[in-house]
């Protein structure tokens, strides 16, 4: 009789133990909690479970119940959001050839570092814009608890015309070229459109891509010309209406970015020959600018390497990548909404946090370039309810890094501190 006494007593304090240990009160030094334009001190979290219930002004006092996580030596901000990136590969000399040579379990089991890495790097959030589809299969494995990772918003497979950026068989032999369609994400009329976008539904994405215009990886001669026709755009936005899918567009040329903007894409992704024109339409349609500074350096960087890229990528990785930092600067005196975003895969993962540095070079102010990974990504994402600030009735994504970056934007490179809905990832002092 007294030892089932002792044992329900024990069972009840560990019971006891575990549920509390669920409210976690954070001491910040510095807080960017991304409600407004100021770095707030000394500040205390509190976190219950997955969300943020309590923000209160000094280090409040945690109950015995409750943990405390020290963070007053370091700036807390909400977790980072990157609005473009290929979780499934990264950029190598090999890239042409692997598609021959892994099988999707391959390529889903290699993702799972990089989404490792992209968490570690203060990422909780992305958005994937497009792979083979297994980017689904991690998207639920990260979900699960399976695999440590971001939250992903995936496109699943992107979409394309015959020939077009995301075609899957672009310079591939011609017995092996097939003839793929719109289950493959291949669209070339009105109806295959609505098919191409019903299967994603299907398949498990959460939102669209679409390769408005070429680009610079595919092995093909145009990375700028307008690959959809105004009716097949029309069609995707319909569709991906329905659906309660967004659609982000893929464009470097200008004709392929104003069809885009003008069908009613929710973003286009690099953006790169931008010009007045596209922005005052962009303005009009509240459309989105994710600059991916990133890729285009990282291009660039490789187009000089002999024998990296086949040779019509490098003339055109030369041609691109160095422009997007400009159009970068254009666009943001030019008051176009930017939303963050890398390209990362195209750069390699856990690097996400550079484009932070390429963002001020070129004239956004610290705070501004943090808000674009925070408030702006989450309401492109229609999660502003959620995510990207640090309130009462947000996700518990919280990071924390060494300096306040408004005086060394370096130290968003560092990491130190990661909690994605509550849990803790990572924590160095
Ligand atoms: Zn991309």
């Amino acid at each position: 009789m007294r030892k089932t006494n002792y044992f329900f007593t024990a069972l009840l304090l560990i019971l006891s133990i575990s549920l509390n240990a669920q409210i976690k009160y954070l001491h910040c030094g510095q807080l960017i909690d991304c409600t407004d334009n100021s770095v707030k001190k000394e500040m205390t979290v509190i976190v219950d479970g997955k969300m943020i219930v309590e923000v209160q002004k000094g280090y409040a006092d945690a109950p015995k119940s409750a943990s405390t996580i020290d963070l007053k030596n370091k700036t807390v901000m909400p977790g980072l959001m990157d609005m473009h990136v290929h979780i499934e590969g990264e950029i190598s000399p090999k890239r042409y050839e692997e598609n021959f040579r892994m099988n999707n379990a391959d390529k889903a089991l290699r993702a799972t570092q990089y989404a490792e890495r992209t968490l570690m790097a203060g990422f909780t959030t992305v958005r994937d814009l497009g792979g083979s589809g297994v980017n689904v299969s991690l998207r639920n494995a990260i979900n699960k608890g399976w695999v440590k990772g971001p939250r992903i918003f995936t496109a699943e497979k992107a979409l394309a015309t015959t020939g077009g950026h995301a075609d899957p068989t672009n310079g591939v032999r011609d017995d092996l070229k097939g003839d793929p369609g719109p289950k493959e994400g291949v669209v070339n009329s009105k109806e295959d459109a609505w098919k191409a976008v019903r299967q994603r539904y299907k398949n498990g994405a959460d939102c669209i891509k679409i390769t408005a215009t070429g680009g610079v990886l595919s092995v093909a001669a145009s990375g700028q010309n307008p690959q959809f026709n105004a009716e097949e755009l029309a069609e995707i936005i319909k569709a991906a209406n329905d659906y309660g899918f967004h659609v982000a567009a893929h464009a470097h040329g200008k004709e392929g970015m104003k069809r885009a903007v003008i069908a009613g894409v929710t973003s286009i992704e690099h953006g790169t020959f931008m010009d007045e024109e596209v922005m005052e339409l962009m303005k009009k349609h509240g459309t989105y600018y994710v600059p991916t500074i990133s890729a285009g350096k990282s291009v660039a960087e490789k187009a000089a390497v002999p024998g990296y890229f086949p040779k019509v990528v490098a003339l055109k990785a030369a041609a691109i990548g160095p422009q997007i930092q400009d159009t970068f600067a254009k666009a943001y005196k030019g008051g176009v909404k930017i939303a963050f975003g890398t390209d990362s895969g195209v750069s390699p993962h856990g690097d996400n946090a550079k484009e932070f540095i390429y963002m001020t070079e070129a004239g956004m102010p610290v705070l501004e370039a943090i808000h674009s990974a925070t408030v702006t990504t989450a309401a492109l994402l229609k999660k502003s309810d959620v995510l990207g600030t640090i309130q009462k009735g947000k996700y518990a994504d919280i990071i924390a890094v060494d300096d306040n970056p408004v005086d060394n934007i370096e130290t968003m490179l560092h990491v130190r501190f990661v909690m994605k809905e509550g849990e803790v990832f990572k924590h160095e002092q």
